[in-house]
């Protein structure tokens, strides 16, 4: 049975603001700008790239700071102001409590801090968690006395553990090709 309670003013923000998860590369590499308006997010400080006849801007974006959005009180390209998470969803509708919406992202923060560290522990950076696979498969390959395998393996754990969890429970199946899923 959902559990049903009216939203407060603000518990939107909170969430969002212990998060960040949709902004800082952890579940998208990118997200699309209309053409004509990527000089302008460019100058904004969205870091700008064109692909197949295409506007995106990269993440981790370049306007978050900490777990806000640096444009939040001036606008933001309208992908951000349209996308939800499935916690974030579930709690506007009134279907989650706060706590319940938080339980479930600080599950998923709390995965994405496994994978930074063990990231670095590693040795590999990183922009974002969309191309981190091959780049420690690639690390493996050329580490070929062996040092730092189990390193690497163990981010591999981590960053599986991540994926899996961002796909059942956070991402929605309704975003088309907008935003690059994992
Ligand atoms: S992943 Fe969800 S809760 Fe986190 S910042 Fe994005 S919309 Fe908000
Ligand atoms: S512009 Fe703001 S909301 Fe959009 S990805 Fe960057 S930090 Fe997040």
């Amino acid at each position: 049975m959902p559990e049903r309670r009216a939203t407060q003013p603000g518990d939107s923000a909170q969430l969002c603001l212990s998060c960040g998860l949709c902004c800082d590369g952890s579940l998208f590499a990118r997200g699309e700008i209309e053409r004509a308006s990527a000089e302008t997010w460019q100058r904004r400080g969205l870091d700008c790239a064109e692909s197949d006849g295409r506007a995106f801007f990269l993440q981790r974006c370049a306007c978050l700071d900490g777990t806000a959005c640096s444009l939040f009180a001036t606008g933001r390209p309208a992908i951000c102001e349209r996308f939800r998470c499935v916690p974030l969803r579930e709690l506007e509708a009134g279907q989650k409590s706060l706590e319940r919406s938080r339980e479930t992202i600080e599950r998923a923060v709390r995965l994405r801090g496994e994978v930074r560290s063990a990231s670095h522990a590693a040795g590999v950076s990183f922009r974002n968690f969309l191309h981190l696979k091959d780049e420690l498969a690639a690390a493996f390959v050329t580490r070929a006395d062996g040092s730092d395998h189990d390193a690497i393996a163990g981010a591999l754990v981590a960053l599986a553990r991540f994926n899996a969890f961002a796909e059942a429970e956070l991402l929605p199946d309704d975003e088309g090709d907008q935003l690059s899923k994992l």
